[in-house]
């Protein structure tokens, strides 16, 4: 069993996403059957095909964003699990198996993510947890990042998380719960996270729906600023 920490290893470092501080307990195992995979993998397609998960210029050079994950049947102990796509897999066109991980349990106030499978999950995890825990009924997570979305937020009356709450932070944390308790923001399936640049959340209990809201709140966003598509 390997025992890594996300400070200092595989979800820290080159990925923006990995400024996420928390502490990761990861065992590496086998691959799932591909066919367990298939509805994240062509949604997560389609949202690549979007440029909603990609990857982007910075001062460090190109960092990857977007995850996608699914809830996953409880455990033996009947521990909440959900896959996830795996950290720094954001500018990969094509997925595999291999680009997988299974979230084990987590604890939002110690920080700390449990995972399994053949690469440490997302350094975004902790953020899915808190969609999971707090709603028992949903299913899918989809995290992209859209320009258009987040810089219409407050024109588009979308639910969205403060600027100045740090992302990864506790405080972050606690302001998508307080979201998640508002029935307009559940209703709306889709969060903006205010203080992650361009970083957008969906949340549904079926995969379409999670993909929908956000493919028809991109579209809503380019209508009322539209802008020409920039490279990545
Ligand atoms: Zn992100």
């Amino acid at each position: 069993m390997g025992v890594l920490g996300a400070d200092g290893s595989d979800t820290a470092g080159t990925e923006r996403e990995g400024v996420t501080k928390f502490h990761l307990r990861y065992t590496r195992d086998a691959p799932l059957a591909a066919a367990r995979l298939a509805t994240l993998q062509g949604w997560r397609q389609i949202l690549f095909d979007l440029g909603l998960i990609g990857q982007e210029a910075t001062d460090s050079g190109l960092i990857g964003f977007g995850n996608v994950s699914e809830r996953f049947d409880a455990g033996q102990k009947g521990q909440e699990r959900f896959l996830i796509t795996a950290t720094q897999t954001g500018h990969k066109a094509v997925l595999t198996a291999k680009d997988y991980s299974l979230v084990t349990g987590w604890d939002l106030a110690a920080n700390r993510i449990d995972a399994e499978g053949p690469s440490p999950p997302s350094s975004e995890s902790l953020t899915h947890a808190i969609f999971y825990a707090s709603l028992v009924d949903v299913r899918y997570v989809f995290h992209g990042h859209s320009p258009e979305i987040w810089s219409c937020a407050d024109a588009l009356g979308l639910p969205s998380t403060a600027r100045d709450a740090p992302y990864g932070t506790p405080e972050i944390a606690r302001e998508v719960q307080a979201l998640l308790a508002l029935p307009d923001c559940r209703a709306a399936g889709l969060v903006v996270m205010g203080g992650h640049r361009n970083g957008v959340i969906s949340f549904a209990a079926r995969a379409e729906d999670a993909g929908d809201i956000l493919i028809r709140t991109l579209a809503r966003a380019r209508g009322f600023a539209p802008t020409p598509k920039t490279s990545p």
